[in-house]
């Protein structure tokens, strides 16, 4: 292959705001048959607001379960916590990091943090199974992502989220089928919220959609794709860091995406617009016919 053209290749999407991490990325990116997408701060911005917010339990005042709850989720990098945060402060409660005395993240499910000598889970359903507990109040909005909050093994809350789509992936998804390209959605989130998104690009923009997936499922059906052809996966979080590593191309969302993502993944979107994914199959496939 001739270095210069792939240079030159590498140099020009560059300044169209993809970071290529070596000509080898742009020839298989030439040759790129599926490509598979995060949901939640991919193909939507990330930016949850809080649509519902409502304590289940008698003996826990909805301002104390939201003082709760904004002060643990202030210590994930999760788009939903930052919902969260701010949805204490326009109810003009705050945060309060500082009372948080230990926490773990668990990507794909949610946050454990112990505040006031309490030990609080805010998560999804795979984290009421982890925290052993049965979720007896649950809500019904449809399409919107569901949140439950824990005290040790009892549920005492509950929320719903939402997020849009950001501007410019319908078209950027239907650009890519247009060159034969097959693609999919890989979401930790639930089926409802995945549907929502589905509705939103049009019901023939994606072939494949799997929800409800932890990390490594979403790296397991990253190798089923592959099973049809070079596969390139974009993702912005920890949770999609295997699955990155895992495609022939990873991708990662540089802007708003977190760090472990980048590192992993062999290009970085410099911008968080969608559609420079189709222009640089493009400038891939021409770069090859120049090499060639
Ligand atoms: P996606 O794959 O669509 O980016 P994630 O794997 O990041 O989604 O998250 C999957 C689900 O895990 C979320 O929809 C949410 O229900 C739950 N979750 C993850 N992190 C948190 C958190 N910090 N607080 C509450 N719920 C969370
Ligand atoms: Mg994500």
């Amino acid at each position: 292959s001739t270095p210069v053209a792939s240079f030159c290749a590498l140099t020009k999407a560059a300044t169209n705001g993809l970071l290529i991490k070596g000509g080898d990325y742009l020839e298989i990116l030439a040759k790129i048959k599926v490509v598979a997408f995060d949901k939640t701060g991919t193909l939507t911005r990330g930016e949850f607001s809080v649509t519902d917010f409502q304590s289940v339990s008698q003996d826990v005042s909805l301002d104390n379960l939201i003082y709760w709850v904004a002060s643990i989720e202030s210590k994930s990098s999760h788009p939903m916590a930052a919902a969260l945060v701010d949805y204490g402060s326009s109810n003009s409660i705050q945060s309060q990091p500082e009372k948080v005395t230990e926490y773990q993240n668990f990507p794909g499910e949610g946050i454990f943090g112990e505040i006031d000598g309490k030990k609080i889970y805010v998560g999804n359903k795979k984290m009421a199974t982890r925290a052993g507990c049965e979720i007896f109040s649950d809500l019904e909005r449809d399409g919107e992502t569901y949140g439950y909050i824990f005290l040790e093994n009892i549920q005492i809350g509950k929320f719903s989220v939402a997020d849009t789509c950001r501007s410019g992936v319908a078209e950027a998804i239907q650009q890519l089928k247009g060159m034969g390209l097959k693609t999919a959605m890989l979401t930790g989130d639930s089926h409802s919220a995945a549907m929502r998104v589905q509705d939103q690009l049009g019901q023939q923009a994606l072939d494949y959609l799997y929800a409800d997936l932890l990390p490594e499922e979403k790296v397991e059906f990253i190798k089923e794709l592959k099973q049809q052809g070079p596969t390139a996966m974009i993702g912005d979080g920890v949770n999609d860091a295997p699955a990155l590593a895992t495609a022939d191309i990873g991708i990662a969302m540089g802007v708003t995406g977190s760090a472990l993502a980048t590192e992993t993944s062999h290009i970085t979107l410099m911008s968080n617009d969608i559609g420079k994914i189709p222009q640089a199959v493009r400038l891939a496939r021409r770069t090859r016919r120049t090499i060639i």
